[in-house]
């Protein structure tokens, strides 16, 4: 008999809770990971960075199994199929694997459990991915917190070695299956193309930290350390990056902890990952919904500089600054009056570093529906915000170089107009006079 890891948003060997219980199980541990036809097959752009990354980081781990003299069952099907072949197969006592907060990746995860106990092969989940989850913080009431000041504070007095230090898989290594398999599915045989674009760097310099606070909130700066796509796939460990954070950048840490914030706010509130409002109220907005001015949002042709800087950093590189993923999102939502969950979806498209309970978060935020959000009357100023953060337009003429030609185009709506329309629509929703 075997114990099987399965392999999903934590891809390292190192400072990994499930795949570290895993080898310390007393059966010879398999490896195992799935690409989820389901979920691929729902993407449109078959040039997608982000397989590309998950397929380059498997091969990479494949190499690491075979040097150990073992391998990794690589699979691709959806995980119903993919599991009926695998119980068929091995002779199975246990599963692990980390917990997945999602509202896909839970419904999933409950329904194998099912298959499991019915094979009485016990199915062993950890926390990995978050330094608290689900109702690990909670109000005196018992309630999980809605609001990020207090949860962070609650956060950090909670927070200790025991939380922050690192599982020691590798000397246990010698506990992998010592099987080989070398075989990996090609990304052609899925309907992906190559693309050589490179992922960031996963290392956080320390220097880059000591200036964070200073600097993270100028887009034309590299003052942030574009480590989200690390964080979402697990290719580095959210205990390590806790510990830097408090190394060097408390500033750090909170952006962390709003990490946190907004899994455990996805976990004990699922309908925001199902495409409803936090506050219900705000689903009686009037969107105006007008797909012209969509496209020329996503397009970045609004006629507002730093709006369609942000688009076009998007657009082509698959990143878009934090202060700049605020203005663009209030832009659409206030000014356009265009529903959040229309650019909710376009940025899930196009960031390397989606993230649902983030994304779902950040763009709450921006239209005022979410946990902590801005009150409805306060809407960015594109161009004030244009001047106070990127005062010398070093961000804004690197991204839209057709500024001062005749082809940049006028503004899509007048500032003012754009704000009275957006209070009366909220007001009258949120029954406000
Ligand atoms: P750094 O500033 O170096 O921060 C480090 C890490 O902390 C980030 O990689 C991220 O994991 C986490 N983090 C930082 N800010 C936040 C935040 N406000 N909420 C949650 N986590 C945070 N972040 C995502 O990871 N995925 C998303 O899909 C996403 N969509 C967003 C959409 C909107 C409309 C807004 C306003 C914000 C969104 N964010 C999202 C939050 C934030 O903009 C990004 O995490 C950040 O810009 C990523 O750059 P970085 O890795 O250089 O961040």
């Amino acid at each position: 008999k075997i114990a099987l890891f399965w392999f999903r948003r934590d891809l390292r060997l190192h400072d990994n809770a499930g795949l570290y219980h895993a080898l310390r199980s007393g059966y010879p541990v398999l490896p195992l990971f799935i690409f989820d036809k389901k979920i691929l097959d729902a993407l449109e752009n078959k040039h997608d960075r982000r397989v590309n990354f998950i397929h380059q980081t498997i091969s990479e781990l494949q190499g690491a199994f075979n040097e150990l003299g073992s391998g990794m069952l690589v699979e691709y099907g959806t995980p119903q199929t993919v599991w009926d072949k695998i119980l068929n197969e091995y002779e199975i006592a246990e599963v692990y694997t980390n917990h997945d907060y999602e509202p896909y990746a839970t419904e999933r995860d409950g329904a194998l459990g099912e298959i499991f106990a019915k094979k009485e092969i016990l199915f062993k989940t950890f926390k990995d991915q978050v330094i608290f989850e689900k109702n690990e913080i909670l109000t005196g009431q018992n309630t999980p917190y809605t609001v990020f000041t207090p949860y962070s504070r609650a956060w950090k007095a909670k927070a200790n070695e025991f939380f922050l230090s690192s599982y020691p898989t590798k000397k246990y290594f010698k506990n992998f299956l010592q099987k080989k398999i070398t075989a990996v599915p090609s990304l052609k045989e899925m309907g992906f193309n190559i693309t050589d674009e490179p992922a960031p760097s996963s290392t956080v310099r320390k220097e880059l930290l000591e200036k964070y606070e200073d600097q993270r909130d100028y887009p034309a700066i590299e003052g942030t350390t574009h480590i989200g796509i690390h964080l979402r796939f697990g290719t580095v460990s959210i205990r390590e990056m806790a510990r830097k954070a408090y190394e060097h950048s408390e500033t750090w840490l909170n952006e962390l902890i709003w990490r946190d914030f907004y899994h455990q706010i996805l976990w004990n509130f699922p309908k925001v990952g199902k495409g409803q409002a936090f506050r219900a109220e705000y689903d009686n907005i009037k969107w105006r919904n007008n797909e012209k001015e969509f496209k020329a949002w996503c397009e970045g042709k609004t006629g507002y500089p730093l709006v369609d800087a942000g688009m076009h950093e998007l657009n082509e590189t698959g990143f878009m600054h934090n202060r700049v993923r605020m203005v663009t999102a209030s832009f659409l939502t206030k000014h356009l009056l265009i529903d959040w969950r229309w650019g909710e979806a376009y940025f899930a498209e196009k960031l390397l570093d989606y993230d649902l309970a983030a994304n779902n978060g950040g763009w709450q935020w921006a239209a005022g529906s979410g946990t902590d959000a801005a009150p409805y009357f306060r809407i960015f100023n594109p161009t004030s915000q244009a001047e106070k953060f990127d005062s010398k337009g070093v961000y804004i003429k690197k991204w839209v170089p057709e500024l001062n030609s005749l082809d940049y185009p006028t503004p899509i709506v007048e500032h003012k107009f754009a704000r009275e329309r957006c209070l009366k629509a909220y007001k009258t929703a949120l029954n406000k006079d």
